[in-house]
This record gives structure tokens, C-alpha cells and sequence, in this order.
């Protein structure tokens, strides 16, 4: 039996299972504290623990964070602006609790690795897990392995162009102004538009520009790690008429350049949902904790 944490910065899903078709339990509850959050978490999976002991815990959170195993604040939250979670020792304090093995890495890779093994990327090596929601992140895997290097991916904070006219919107990112997640994120269509993305039309000039953005962004992506599969998920994603824009987008910005029939003809199997939906972040990190 495996533990699995989506350790969000809005909420935590906790599951105790061995995939999607075998799962005991999930529960959903909001980010407050991380005193209180983590006390939680380490409840849910001490019931289960003394019932049937599991083998160990996989965490995939938001960041940014220390996934490198051989650094002393490995396991840590790190420079986050969320209110109090800054420095947290996320992993540490659900092993120290728990007395398990951990693993811990990016909200993203940990859904990459759910869609590997259970979803949309089954069968691939290279290919990328956008989220677009509250901010942008990008994890995902290069020839088998999870992307990592100096610290992880942090694809949401790539710029892109910004065409001020067409535009005015400064953009949100409180490091950058307008970078990928300053310009296209949730948080930066609600600030633009004055109201959350679910409350804007379908036909409302948000989703034109919000294709606009993605499309800029994947383009970079694709042409950087090459990957043979994208995956678009996040609750922006939810207006079901945005995904056929931004591919769209992809194949005029690319313009035929990269002779490739996944993009040119066969675009809606490269730019895909996640398979996994709203769960791939929590399987994510129980196929963590099994690796
Ligand atoms: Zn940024």
C-alpha cells in the first residue's frame, strides 16, 4: 500500500491506494497553515498506516522546492511566496511522523510520471505536463527520466512576447511582470478581465489572446526539449474551447517548420488532457512513492 500527496497551493489531495482502478481512500482539503495542513495529512495516512503499513509516501508539491535527495534541504518548500510556507520541510515532517520512505519532487512531475504510467504519455520517453491554473508549471521527462537538473523546471516563468498594444496588461508574476504565468495564467485572466476565467464567455476576446499566450509558450517548449507528447491540463483548461485554439496557434507559429505529422496533421493526439483529469497530480505521487 502507497501514499500519495498533490500538495497544492490552494489544496492538498491525500490517497492511500496502488493506482487509479485501486484506490482506498482520497481526501481534499484546503492549504491553510503548514502546521495545520501537515497535521492533517500525517492523520489521514496514520489511520491507514496502522490498519495496513504502507510501504512509503510520495509527495508532489508546489514549489519552488529541493527534489535533489543529496542536498541537505532536500524535501523543503523553498522560496515560495504563499504566506508562511517558505523554508517548510514538507518531507521531512511526513517521514519524521510517519517513520516511511518518502519521495518528494514537483506537483508536475509527479503528474508527468501519473500519465506515464496510468494516462496520456504511456508508452513515451521525452514529452512535458503543463498545469495552467492559479499560476503555470511544467514538469515532465527527457529520455525516461524526470526533468530535473540544476533545481527543476520552471516553465511558467519563460518570456514570451508581449504585444503592449493589443495587450495593455502588465502581467501578475510578482518577480517578472509579464512572464508566461504573468500573462496567461488563471491569475492573469482574472486580474485582466476583471472576473475568473469560468465566468467569462465562450465567445469573450479572453480566449483568443489566452490561445495567443499558450500557443507562444508551447512553441518555446517544443522547440527547446522536443518532447512527443504535450499535456494541457489545469483548471484554465476547462473553458473546452481553448485547447482547439492553442493548437491552432502551435501549427501557424511553427508554420510547417518542424516536419513532424504529430503537429501537422495528427495535432489533436500531441496536444492533449491530461488522461488521469483532476486525479493525475495524487496518482502522480503514489507512482512516485512505487518508484
Ligand atoms: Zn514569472
Amino acid at each position: 500500500m502507497w501514499g500519495g500527496i498533490e500538495a497544492g497551493g490552494t489544496k492538498f489531495v491525500c490517497a492511500v491506494g496502488t493506482g487509479p482502478d485501486d484506490l482506498l481512500e482520497e481526501v481534499r482539503f484546503p492549504t491553510t497553515t503548514p502546521a495545520e495542513t501537515i497535521a492533517r495529512a500525517v492523520a489521514f495516512f496514520r489511520r491507514h498506516h496502522q490498519a495496513k503499513p504502507l510501504t512509503g509516501v510520495g509527495i508532489g508539491s508546489f514549489g519552488p522546492l529541493d527534489p535533489d535527495p543529496n542536498s541537505p534541504t532536500f524535501g523543503t518548500i523553498t522560496t515560495t511566496p504563499k504566506p508562511g510556507w517558505a523554508h517548510t520541510d514538507l518531507a521531512g515532517a511526513v517521514r519524521r511522523a510517519l517513520g516511511v520512505r518518502v519521495r518528494f519532487d514537483t506537483d508536475v512531475n509527479a503528474a508527468a510520471l501519473g500519465e506515464r504510467r496510468w494516462g496520456a504519455a504511456q508508452g513515451l520517453d521525452t514529452f512535458v505536463y503543463l498545469t495552467v491554473g492559479t499560476g503555470i508549471g511544467g514538469g515532465g521527462m527527457a529520455n525516461g527520466g524526470l526533468l530535473h537538473g540544476l533545481i527543476h523546471p520552471e516553465m511558467g516563468h519563460i518570456m514570451i512576447p508581449h504585444d503592449w498594444e493589443r495587450d495593455p496588461f502588465p502581467g501578475c508574476c510578482p518577480y517578472h511582470g509579464d512572464c508566461w504565468e504573468g500573462l496567461a495564467s488563471g491569475s492573469a485572466l482574472e486580474a485582466r478581465w476583471g472576473k475568473p476565467g469560468d465566468h467569462l464567455p465562450v465567445d469573450h476576446p479572453a480566449w483568443p489572446l489566452e490561445a495567443e499566450y499558450l500557443a507562444l509558450g508551447l512553441v518555446n517548449i517544443i522547440c527547446v526539449l522536443s518532447p512527443q507528447r504535450v499535456i494541457l491540463g489545469g483548471g484554465v483548461m476547462a473553458q473546452t474551447a481553448l485547447l482547439p485554439l492553442v493548437r491552432r496557434r502551435v501549427q501557424a507559429l511553427l508554420d510547417d517548420y518542424l516536419q513532424a505529422p504529430a503537429i501537422q496533421r495528427q495535432i489533436e493526439t500531441y496536444i492533449v488532457p491530461p488522461a488521469l483529469g483532476d486525479r493525475a497530480g495524487v496518482l502522480g505521487a503514489i507512482a512516485l512513492a512505487q518508484q
